[in-house]
């Protein structure tokens, strides 16, 4: 018995149907999508995506990080992607606490994370902002890539935008 046998019985059944067989790592529809873990997410139900379509990059609070940056080059010039959606969601926990919350949330616990940056984001629209122009910005990325922010709603499906090329 291990914690982890409803995935793979769960996984048996989708090699039984499994479709995906012929699609390359590259991006059939160009896109990459940076969002957040929030586990409300279907990035790509709700873009009407299938496996195969887009590169998802996602971490708290769908923040562009140097990893996410490191990601979204290899995958403008290795694997097919020509524009970038950021997009983070309403209700998001990160927008909820500040980094030194978390440190005190987590030093109650018995540890120490203040060697950590969180990104967490005290206003959701600036802390987009900011990354979008982080990816516009970056000396690695081509200046006519399309970049497009929007908020998710988790409780409407809705996307919202919030900047469109
Ligand atoms: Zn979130």
């Amino acid at each position: 018995m291990s914690a982890f046998d409803d995935i793979l019985q769960a996984n048996q059944k989708y090699v039984g149907g499994f479709a995906y067989s012929g699609l390359t790592g590259k991006a059939a529809r160009g896109l990459a999508v940076v969002t957040c873990m929030d586990s409300r997410i279907d990035p790509l139900g709700l873009l009407g995506l299938k496996a195969g379509d887009a590169k998802i990059l996602r971490n708290a609070g769908a923040r562009v990080t140097d990893d996410v940056l490191r990601t979204l080059v290899l995958a403008v010039y290795l694997l097919g992607v020509e524009r970038v959606l950021v997009m983070p969601h309403t209700d998001c926990g990160m927008s909820k606490v500040t980094d030194a919350d978390v440190h005190a949330l987590t030093y109650a616990q018995g540890v120490d994370t203040r060697s950590l940056e969180f990104h967490t984001v005290p206003d959701q629209s600036a802390a987009l902002r900011h990354d979008l122009t982080r990816i516009r910005t970056s000396p690695f990325l081509p200046d006519k890539l399309p970049v497009a922010g929007a908020i998710y709603d988790v409780h409407t499906g809705g996307l919202v935008p919030v900047e469109m090329p």
